[in-house]
């Protein structure tokens, strides 16, 4: 199988048989990975119909609860968080500076809405905001904040916006779950009106964290995450889809160090060994988090966060050149 960001060649990298959540078996956790450029994917995608009930869940994000249980921090546990966030350095995205960047009340589409956050501080600020999102949980909640989102995803947009262009256009940890990555850019891109902003972020599979906890890694979601993007995959897949990357993002560093995301990270871990399946998946112990920080702490932000984000562009009919700050 080659890959679709650089035709590189994928081969066996992960196999994960169990959907961690649900702690039950899922025959798409077998995870593939370019020699390239890094990017992987699920050695077998499902059909359309399938990926509905991966999100059959008693809490997930969309929901506006999470699946990780509050844990008080020990005396280590707040050193480690301490360290952290005094490290991180972290430029997420950052709704003032992209709303700069946007003509005054323009039009702002987020793919993958989920509960509605970015659609919200962007009607805050006064622009025409518009989510679409697969999940009737989530579209029933955007709806009780007053918003609007549109049953459908980035590889089957509803067919309202078929004439519609947005100024700006997110798909903020979307691409991931998509069966056809390439398909939802081209998406994106056809959605983007021309001179806009394109803001994509999907999970760092580059990071030490990942690289570190793979399978028993919050980020690693499998069936729900079809897909396993580095900063390489990830750019290479943009320019094959005619987006110009304007600047990167990174975020994601202090809560790798919280007990809640180290406990849930233990559960997955343990889910498998109750299994007697966990073989070498390294299980998320304290020490290995104070590894983690050592080894992390000054890496490259490409190395270090669990989240990378692009600003692209779409190019301008006149030839202008959009300004997007760095
Ligand atoms: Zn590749």
């Amino acid at each position: 199988m080659d890959c679709p960001a650089c035709s590189g060649l994928m081969r066996r990298w992960i196999a994960m048989p169990i959907d961690a959540k649900k702690d039950e078996p899922t025959p798409f956790g077998r995870i593939l990975r370019c020699d390239g450029c890094g990017l992987a994917r699920s050695s077998r995608m499902p059909d359309p119909a399938e990926v509905g009930g991966f999100y059959d869940l008693k809490s997930y994000y969309t929901h506006g609860e999470s699946h990780m249980h509050a844990v008080s921090p020990g005396l280590i546990d707040r050193i480690l968080i301490r360290l952290a966030w005094a490290a991180d350095r972290a430029t997420p995205f950052d709704v003032d500076a992209v709303a700069a960047m946007l003509p005054s009340g323009g039009r702002v589409l987020d793919i993958g809405c989920g509960d509605g956050e970015k659609l919200a501080a962007f009607r805050e600020r006064g622009f025409d905001v518009l989510g679409i999102d697969p999940d009737p949980g989530s579209r029933a909640y955007v709806a009780s904040q007053g918003l609007t989102a549109l049953p459908g995803t980035a590889e089957a947009p509803p067919s309202e916006l078929a004439d519609r262009r947005f100024d700006l256009v997110i798909m903020s940890h979307a691409l991931e779950h998509c069966i056809d990555p390439m398909r939802a850019l081209a998406t994106m891109r056809q959605l983007t009106a021309p001179g806009g902003i394109g803001y994509i972020e999907v999970p760092n599979a580059a990071c030490h964290h990942f690289e570190t906890f793979r399978q028993c890694s919050e980020m690693f979601d499998a069936p729900r995450h079809l897909w396993f993007f580095t900063p390489d995959g990830l750019a290479k897949m943009a320019d094959a889809a005619g987006l110009d990357i304007a600047a990167w993002r990174h975020n994601g560093f202090t809560r790798l160090f919280t007990p809640s995301w180290r406990a849930w990270e233990c559960e997955i871990h343990d889910r498998l060994a109750r299994r007697g399946i966990a073989g070498g998946a390294k299980r998320h112990s304290r020490w290995r988090s104070v590894m983690l920080l050592a080894r992390a702490a000054f890496a490259p932000a490409n190395r270090k966060y669990d989240s990378i984000g692009i600003l692209t562009r779409v190019p301008d009919r006149s030839g202008a050149t959009l300004r997007v700050a760095a």
